[in-house]
């Protein structure tokens, strides 16, 4: 083991981690819902392709939505019972997507894979292709691609930073589920064919940082608090100091930036033969009786996870999937849990601004506070006059969406809104020819 102090990144924010509502809540095992709904979309591209029809019977980890191209993935079933609908549902976050919904029978029969005969790099990246893998951080992206670069990478390195507030899942599963997590996180440097490992932490958390100093084999790099710490180009920076120029990726740089949670999936998949079923993630804010760290079946209704904590509480102005830096705020409370969730936060009018937006006065605060070097008082404004090549001059392909900008504008601006709506429509744009 070597133990270290990460490089400094002058630029970010400090925001209260607000972690001590669920930081000593031990992850407890939420029971199987009567039903759940399974999205064709957990995983950024194509849709898997439903492969149940309604009316079948099929056990936990039946496969029940196909990948349907080089960037997709499998779906499996995380309980047994009966297919009764494969429809389009518009969830709370505005989108409309295809589930298969399954009723829970009770039966707790589950199918597993064969064990692997070798540990050969083709043999694990296959597993995890099968197993339905994606970075459950929140990306999304399947695991087997990222696990076979084009060009030969030098480092692997797993974010343990967890910077956004309230979180507290892969800090709970850092020190409940070390070994797991260390064991997939070897069967990915395989992959790779990588010697060199790092695991990045922030300094709030402590028992996670001893938790790895056992392993001989892994660098601990004790990164400064601040966000946005976790996001992969500072991650990087911070724990081997490569800088990822701007158009380009990690693997440029010869690294591998990979999840906590999605090391234990592959363990599960590798060694226990288990497909991907089920989450951890962090229920948490001022709103909810009783904020938890919970694991949870794919496809749990929300109003199934407020119940098992306890309720809401009067008084609950805003309901976000994921973190309260970059997680959605839900227009309704129909979510059905997806594999890259992590987590639900209530929060009260004391936890949020509900104030409305003024005039921008130039102060620059969002400048001086953007992790990227972005001035997005200026990619707002072309976005909204609707010159979104203005808004790419500026920079706005860059933007990795973090929310430091807005954090502390005094005029409240809705800079990140704007900036994706000029990150969307120059996509299209681009894909138009224009
Ligand atoms: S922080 Fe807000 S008010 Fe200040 S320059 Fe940026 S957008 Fe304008
Ligand atoms: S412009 Fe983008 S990268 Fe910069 S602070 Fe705002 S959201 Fe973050």
């Amino acid at each position: 083991m070597s133990l270290r102090k990460g490089k400094n990144y002058p630029y970010g924010i400090h925001v209260p981690d607000k972690k001590a509502l669920t930081a000593n809540a031990v992850i407890e095992k939420m029971p199987a819902p009567k039903k759940v709904y399974l999205s064709m979309s957990q995983h950024i591209g194509a849709p898997a392709i439903p492969v149940v029809n309604v009316g079948d019977k099929v056990n936990k980890r039946q496969l029940i939505g196909e990948a349907s191209g080089a960037i997709s993935a499998n779906v499996y079933s995380s309980i047994c019972g009966t297919v009764t609908a494969i429809e389009d549902i518009v969830t709370g976050n505005g989108q409309k997507m295809k589930y298969v919904v399954i009723e829970n029978d009770g039966r707790t029969d589950e199918i597993f894979f064969d064990q692997i005969k070798d540990f050969e790099p083709d043999t694990i990246i296959e597993r995890i292709r099968l197993a339905g893998i994606v970075g459950l951080g929140g990306a999304g992206f399947p695991t087997a691609v990222k696990l076979k670069p084009a060009t030969k990478l030098n480092a692997l390195i797993i974010n343990g930073a967890e910077c956004e507030p309230y979180l507290t899942c892969d800090y709970r599963l850092m020190i409940e589920n070390t070994e797991d997590i260390y064991r997939g996180i070897k069967y990915a440097a395989r992959a790779l064919g990588i010697n060199r490992i790092i695991i990045g932490i922030e300094a709030n958390k402590p028992n996670a940082i001893k938790a790895f100093e056992k392993y001989p084999d892994l660098e601990v790099v004790v990164l400064k608090k601040q966000y946005p710490m976790g996001s992969e180009k500072h991650l990087i920076y911070c724990t081997t100091g490569r800088k990822v120029p701007c158009g380009k990726m990690p693997f440029d740089v010869g690294v591998c930036v990979q999840n906590i949670k999605t090391m234990i999936a592959v363990k599960h998949a590798i060694e226990d033969n288990k497909a991907l079923s089920s989450t951890v993630l962090t229920v948490s804010g001022e709103g909810i009786n009783t904020p938890k760290n919970l694991r949870v079946q794919l496809g749990t209704p929300l109003e199934d996870i407020i119940a098992y904590c306890g309720g809401a509480k009067e008084g609950v102005t805003k309901v976000i999937a994921g973190g309260p830096m970059m997680g959605k705020g839900l227009i309704s409370l129909t979510s059905y849990t997806r594999k890259t969730d992590s987590g639900f936060l209530f929060l009260t009018e004391g936890e949020t601004s509900l104030k409305s937006s003024t005039n921008c006065i130039n102060c620059g605060m969002c400048a001086k506070n953007c992790p990227m070097r972005l001035m997005p008082m200026y990619i707002e404004s072309f976005a909204i006059a609707g010159d979104y090549l203005g808004a790419e001059k500026y920079g706005a392909m860059n933007c990795i969406e973090c929310g430091s900008c807005a954090y502390n504008c005094p005029a409240k601006r809705s800079l990140v809104q704007s900036i994706q709506s000029a990150k969307f429509h120059i996509k299209e744009m681009k894909k138009n020819g224009k």
